[in-house]
C-alpha cells in the first residue's frame, strides 16, 4: 500500500536538495502546513504532506528545466537507501516544473527519472 511507503519516509531520513551554486537549497521531511500540500483521502480525511522533495522544490524562486533534484533516504542504521519520490512529490514535482530527479535505490546507488 502506498500508506505503508509513506509512513517509511520518517523526518530526518530523507534529504533532498537542488544545487544553487555554491548553495544547495535543501528540503528535510516534515508537515508544513502550506495549502499547496494539503491532501485529501478517498476516505474524506486530509492530511499535509511535506516530504523533502517538496519542502526543497518549495524553497527555490525560480526553477529551470536544467535543474537536478536529488534525493537520499538514509536508514536508522545510516545506510542509504530506496529514496525514489512518492506519487505525490512526482505531481508536485510535475506541477513545479521540475524535469530531472537523481535517487538513490535499495543498494545506495544513484538512480536518474525523467518527470514529464
Ligand atoms: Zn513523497
Amino acid at each position: 500500500m502506498r500508506e505503508a511507503a509513506l509512513s517509511n519516509e520518517q523526518a530526518f531520513h530523507v534529504v533532498a536538495w537542488v544545487e544553487r551554486g555554491k548553495t544547495p537549497v535543501i528540503g528535510v521531511n516534515g508537515s508544513a502546513e502550506k495549502p499547496e500540500f494539503r491532501r485529501r483521502f478517498k476516505d474524506g480525511k486530509e492530511c499535509f504532506i511535506s516530504h523533502a522533495e517538496m519542502d526543497a522544490v518549495s524553497k527555490l524562486r525560480d526553477i529551470s528545466p536544467h535543474d537536478v533534484l536529488h534525493v537520499m533516504r538514509f536508514t536508522k542504521r545510516g545506510n542509504i537507501s530506496m529514496a525514489k519520490p512518492c506519487k505525490y512529490c512526482h505531481e508536485y514535482l510535475r506541477k513545479k516544473g521540475i524535469k530531472k530527479v537523481r535517487y538513490t535505490d535499495w543498494n545506495g546507488e544513484w538512480q536518474k527519472m525523467t518527470i514529464d
